[in-house]
């Protein structure tokens, strides 16, 4: 039986940012330096394919330092972690090593001087995720003011509209962002920010290729993880330039082709944090279905690279 024709678009850039590609690197030097088990407080990166392979070799995922033995040593995700965590983890005299990305550290520095100039710091975030809570963390409670959304703006009651910055998670969407942050402008002239967001170079290139192809496939597939912010992000991304179905998939498995009847072109890319492994098996998936013709859409090439620490040195 001939299988039928479909066009696949190629998002590139995809897949690991040079944060997550660091953080990785850093649990594995961890394991080769100390032996197995070393603690990493919440998983290194969102996602599961990577937390289990880590796992294997050693790696034991905790959410919290208080789970993890006094003992051995523990490793901080690329997300962050608020002031107290490393503090806590100094004063247990732990082996600690801290793999947050330095595009976050960069934020949590930026939080800090808003700070000592005497602003109160608005966080455009999400609530709850690991990230947002590393840097409100950064300085004492209600110093820094969530806000997730333009409604989220208008209530906002802070301490002096004269005296206020903002800072902004990562992984958001750029449009949306841009959007909060008008707002922000409008009801506060004064607010200090970054000369554009804190959003990172990872998530505003996967986004602009994905933007670049939603018009033209009639589906969209993003490999990553439901609790990696810049995946999701991705699928929002693809549904509202004009793809009319945009699913978020771990790996093969989870392709719902019932959905994908009919189609003729379809886009694939892939969060921050989802291998490159699982890219080729979801397209193999589909190549068993269709007659694949791959074609890449690239926007934009990345050679980012963060150093990785030569030896992982415990803290003085
Ligand atoms: S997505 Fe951006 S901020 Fe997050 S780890 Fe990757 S490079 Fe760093």
């Amino acid at each position: 039986m001939t299988q039928p024709p479909l066009t696949l678009y190629l998002a590139a850039p995809r897949g690991f940012c040079a944060g997550v590609d660091r953080a990785i690197k850093i649990v594995e030097m961890a394991l080769q330096k100390w032996g197995a088990p070393v603690y990493v407080r919440h998983e290194i990166v969102h996602n599961k394919f990577v937390v289990d392979a880590l796992r294997d070799q050693g790696a034991v995922f905790v959410e919290e330092l208080d789970e993890c033995p006094g003992d051995r040593p523990v490793i901080f995700s690329a997300h962050g972690v608020p002031k107290a965590v490393p503090a806590e983890a100094a004063r247990r005299e732990m082996v600690y090593v801290d793999a947050t990305c330095p595009l976050v550290s960069k934020v949590h520095i930026e939080a800090e001087r808003h700070h000592e100039n005497g602003l109160q710091i608005v966080m455009i975030g999400h609530a709850g995720h690991p990230e947002t809570i590393g840097t409100m963390g950064q300085l004492p409670a209600g110093e820094v003011l969530l806000v997730e959304t333009e409604a989220d703006v208008a209530t906002l009651e802070v301490r002096d509209p004269d005296r206020l910055a903002f800072v902004t998670q990562t992984t958001l969407s750029v449009d949306d962002t841009k959007g909060i942050v008008a707002t922000l402008q409008d009801r506060f002239p004064a607010i200090i920010g970054p000369h554009k967001e804190d959003i990172c170079y990872a998530t505003t290139n996967r986004q602009a290729a994905v933007k670049a192809m939603a018009g033209r496939i009639d589906a969209m597939l993003v490999v990553g993880a439901p609790n990696s912010s810049n995946s999701r992000r991705l699928v929002e991304v693809a549904a509202n330039n004009g793809c009319s179905y945009a699913q978020l998939v771990q790996r093969a498995t989870d392709i719902d082709w019932r959905a994908l009847e009919g189609i003729s072109a379809i886009g694939i890319t892939a969060g921050a944090s989802a291998p490159e492994v699982l890219v080729n098996e979801v397209i193999d998936a589909l190549r068993a279905r269709y007659d694949v013709t791959v074609e890449e859409v690239e926007t934009a090439q990345e050679n980012v690279e963060f150093k990785v620490p030569r030896v992982l040195r415990e803290p003085a």
